[in-house]
């Protein structure tokens, strides 16, 4: 039983490693940006707001998000389980503990998807998502369709004006997490400037160090 965070700032790659996890190895990811972009197609008051929220790239509300993750794990469980956008602030980290506390579960690896902020803005151009499995892309002409057939959409969120507010949540919010996780003895730094199979790579050999999977 493993269960692990990627921690990371915005177009790090976090989304693309999630999926490697989960097909090599059967992590069943859970992506806060994902459930959150699911409820703001909703077409009720909290949509809408969701929507205004999630374009300009500030922090969805504590309890908004952690109502999302606990109704999500109760229906996938605790096993090997992957959180990607969570926590983000110290008060999610406390909100963790003690949902995982109460299911009699923790945390075995935090990766710190480590990339540098001019790489990460070299990445929004050509970032698409996939309308119909969310499967991310790099592309670099019009590439239209994902392998699945679903057509590849750029996000909302995914322009320079969002980003930089989402990289300033990041820097000042969830930065500090990096220091926590570490204090705990959790966290594995991973240069994510490597190509996609070795940031991978890299992951999988912590893993095997640290979980013995
Ligand atoms: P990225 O890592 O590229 O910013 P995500 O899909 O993880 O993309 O998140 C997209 C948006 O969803 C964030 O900018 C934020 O508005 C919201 N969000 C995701 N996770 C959280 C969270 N744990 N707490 C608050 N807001 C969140």
């Amino acid at each position: 039983m493993t269960r692990i965070i990627l921690l990371a700032p915005p177009l790090s790659g976090k989304g693309t490693q999630a999926q490697l996890l989960k097909e090599r190895c059967g992590f069943v990811p859970i992506s806060t940006g994902d459930l959150l972009r699911r409820a703001s197609t909703s077409l009720d008051e909290e949509g809408r707001q969701l929507a205004k929220i999630l374009a300009s790239g500030e922090l969805v509300s504590d309890d908004i998000v952690i109502r999302l993750l606990s109704a999500r794990l109760e229906e996938i469980g605790m096993e090997k389980i992957l959180l990607d956008g969570f926590p983000r602030n110290l008060h999610q980290v406390e909100l963790l503990d003690e949902l995982l506390q109460s299911k009699n579960a923790s945390i075995d690896v935090v990766f710190f998807l480590d990339v540098p902020k001019e790489i990460l803005l070299s990445r929004i151009e050509g970032r698409r998502v996939c309308a119909c499995c969310g499967k991310i892309y790099q592309v670099t002409k019009d590439e239209q369709r994902c392998t699945c057939g679903g057509e590849l959409i750029t996000r909302s969120d995914d322009n320079v004006s969002s980003f930089e507010a989402r990289y300033q949540q990041y820097l000042e919010i969830t930065m500090p997490l990096v220091s926590y996780y570490s204090s705990c003895g959790k966290l594995v730094r991973i240069d994510g400037c490597q190509e996609k199979e070795e940031v991978y790579q890299d992951i999988l050999k912590a893993l095997k160090e640290r979980c013995e999977q």
